[in-house]
């Protein structure tokens, strides 16, 4: 590829027809305003909450919580895109209700997952920032119809797509007419038994590098573990990620999903700290 605005880069190989997503369409980098937050701008966001919304009181609890550590956004799945059919699917309507009235209370914008066109219209009444999960990452036609909304798009990486799939999927809803994409590295599938997935870390600087949308980190999704989100949040940040995305639980124990991989409110309190100074130790921006 010749192009100017191709995502062409002598480290990848593949040619690619990711021009709207290129670095080289917007080289000064895009910020993405989620409802008054900016992502990609100066600042890190950190996006935390509980995988699944609970109850209202278990997700007041979280976001009051998360909120006062210092999380600008407040996730909560109401959707949930379950790998057994038997297992909790989320509380879907009732749940935005409850993330809608977390919203009124805390101030914080929302972020939550849409797992299919049909659902668009009620999540979209509810939702700051459209999360298209890692399972729906090729689903073309969510992708097409997520680029004809003006809300943000938080783009999950899917768990076996290259960097160039992962562009290429991002360009159908910027093609779509949807400027305001946010990508989220959340681990992959390799041979490695020990974490839930292999977190890339090195998609971090090679996105930044191809792309000029913002690119944040799931370091809960990425490893399977609590213990180990706080320091992968801290690698993140040193790699160049523009924010996070946490899972925390007001009690993680008894959490209907993925409770092993959520941080207490207290534990995400110390990673916000720590995150801090990494940020401040390489003079993040
Ligand atoms: C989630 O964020 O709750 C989720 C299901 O993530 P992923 O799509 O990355 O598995
Ligand atoms: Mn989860």
């Amino acid at each position: 590829m010749t192009s100017a605005s191709s995502v062409s880069d002598p480290a990848t190989t593949a040619p690619t027809d990711a021009r709207l997503a290129a670095r080289a369409a917007h080289p000064q980098g895009t910020v993405v305003d989620v409802r008054g937050v900016a992502v990609g701008g100066e600042a890190i966001v950190v996006m935390a909450g509980p995988c699944a919304v609970e109850s209202r009181e278990e997700l007041l609890a979280t976001a009051t919580a998360v909120g006062r550590s210092g999380a600008r956004i407040l996730r909560g799945g109401a959707f949930k895109p379950r790998t057994s059919p038997y297992s909790f699917q989320g509380l879907r309507e009732a749940g935005l209700l409850h993330l809608a009235a977390a919203r009124a209370e805390t101030g914080l914008p929302i972020v939550t997952e849409v797992m299919d066109a049909r659902q668009l219209d009620a999540v979209s009444a509810c939702a700051d920032l459209l999360q298209i999960g890692s399972r729906n990452m090729q689903n073309y036609t969510l992708l097409e119809e997520v680029g004809r909304s003006r809300i943000p798009v938080l783009l999950k990486r899917g768990m076996s797509a290259t960097l160039d799939e992962f562009l290429h999927a991002a360009e159908y809803v910027l093609k779509g007419g949807n400027p305001n994409v946010i990508l989220c590295e959340r681990g992959i599938r390799t041979f490695e038994t020990s974490t839930r997935s292999t977190l890339d870390l090195n998609a971090v600087p090679m996105l930044k590098r191809l792309t000029h949308l913002p690119v944040i980190v799931d370091p809960s999704h990425g490893t399977g573990h609590a213990w180990m989100v706080p320091r992968m949040a801290a690698a993140a940040i040193a790699a160049g990620a523009d924010g996070l995305i946490v899972e925390v639980h007001s009690d993680p124990e008894n959490a209907w999903c993925d409770g092993a991989q959520s941080l207490t409110l207290d534990e995400f309190d110390q990673m916000m700290a720590t995150v801090a100074r990494v940020a401040t130790a390489i003079g993040w921006r």
